[in-house]
């Protein structure tokens, strides 16, 4: 395939590192961990080394790590856990989340208020898509159960201010969660100073496996699985672990911190000659987020007047794999929440592109995507216009 990927905040190809790491685990160590025998016992300390990597990674205690079969499952055990577990112990219903969280946060609040009978308050953005501290500060009352507010988010890039927001959070009691999946590749994730009781990550996003995540449970933080069943992962998380992934996910993390200054170096200037390029190129072009408090791998824009999907097709066409933020809805596309939720008319919120670096991405891919997009851009304007007629 001579086709050039942009799209490593949609998922990473694994790591070689990683895949040999993975390997001997669905061969010759291929035990039950909870198994009294030598095969559970081999494959118990492979998941307990796997632990101690993560735990050391987060900067917790091993026992503060669950692993889960995805960064959505994580989400979902933290808000579904952590609201159940705190209205059986003070009573408080409200749930506190932020207008441009992953649908792995949001869909799970919607079902919280809908069928368990929580309350969410949804908090707004500034222009930028970011959460404001004061804005979560209003939002408390002595019945609030949990706040969730991502890291840094997967559309637009805007990383959030999380040290702040859970200081406002422990200074009302309010437990706080907050989902990291997009930004573990990139961001330090010491969970003693972000202060959070509960973060999301998935090994997808970083060049391990799809199909496993973490949460990391700050100890004493009040929690009812979600699923049911055996004792693993410390009675959060039933289900026999699935050992090569969870070893995977533990090797692609320490990598990731520990090459982490390599990899900003090497996507950074690319990302901004892209948002230089485009603004200075497109007309009717703008940057969505910012350029400050921004994931250093990624570039979104809104083009006025374009179908994102049909400008994702072209681009394809065109041998370029990148993303929008617009859910293409049998013929009818919707902007997405985050267009909404920072402010972008409809003209302007269909046309989002989403532009975002890795390991392998060179400047000889950059060069060619500049060369290419404006005309592209260009052809889903005058499509769209022959479509209105
Ligand atoms: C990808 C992503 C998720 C979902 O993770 P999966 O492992 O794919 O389930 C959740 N939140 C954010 C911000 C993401 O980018």
């Amino acid at each position: 395939m001579n086709q050039i990927y942009l799209d490593y905040a949609a998922t990473t190809p694994v790591d070689p590192r990683v895949l040999d790491a993975m390997m001997p685990h669905f061969s010759v160590s291929f035990g039950n961990p909870s198994s009294v025998h030598r095969y559970g016992q081999q494959a118990e300390a492979a998941i307990e080394s796997a632990r101690e990597t993560v735990a050391s990674s987060l900067n917790c205690r091993a026992d503060e790590i669950v692993f889960t079969s995805c960064g959505s499952e994580s989400d979902n055990l933290a808000l579904r856990g952590a609201a159940l577990a705190m209205r059986e112990k003070t009573g408080a219903y409200r749930i506190v989340t932020s207008k441009a969280e992953h649908h792995a946060v949001s869909k799970t609040a919607e079902q919280l208020e809908r069928y368990f009978g929580f309350e969410v308050k949804w908090l707004d953005l500034d222009e930028f898509g970011m959460v404001q501290p004061q804005n979560v500060e209003r939002a408390l009352d002595d019945k609030t159960a949990l706040v969730s507010v991502m890291y840094a988010n997967n559309e637009i890039g805007t990383i959030n201010p999380i040290g702040e927001i859970a200081e406002v959070c422990h200074r009302h009691g309010v437990l706080f969660h907050s989902d990291a999946v997009q930004a573990a590749a990139y961001l330090p994730v010491d969970v003693q100073s972000l202060g959070v009781d509960l973060l999301s990550i998935g090994g997808h996003k970083f060049y391990g496996p799809k199909g496993v995540g973490v949460l990391f449970v700050r100890k004493g933080t009040p929690l009812i699985p979600s699923q049911t069943g055996g004792g693993q992962e410390n009675n959060l998380r039933a289900g026999t672990q699935n050992v090569p992934y969870i070893v995977g996910l533990a090797e692609a993390l320490r990598l990731t911190v520990e090459e982490r200054e390599q990899r900003i170096a090497h996507v950074k200037p690319l990302r901004d000659q892209i948002i230089g390029a485009v603004l200075e190129t497109i007309p009717d072009s703008r940057l969505t987020g910012r350029m400050e408090s921004r994931l250093p791998n990624h570039a979104s824009f809104a083009f006025k007047d374009v179908d994102g999907n049909l400008l994702l097709t072209l681009l394809d066409a065109a041998s370029f794999a990148c993303s929008s933020g617009s859910a293409c809805k049998t013929g009818n596309p919707e902007p997405s929440e985050v267009m909404d939720a920072i402010g972008l008319s409809r003209e302007w919120g269909l046309g989002s592109l989403r532009i975002t670096l890795g390991k392998d991405s060179s400047s000889n891919d950059i060069k060619e995507f500049l060369k290419t997009l404006p005309s592209l851009v260009e052809k889903a304007r005058e499509l769209a216009k022959d479509k209105r007629g």
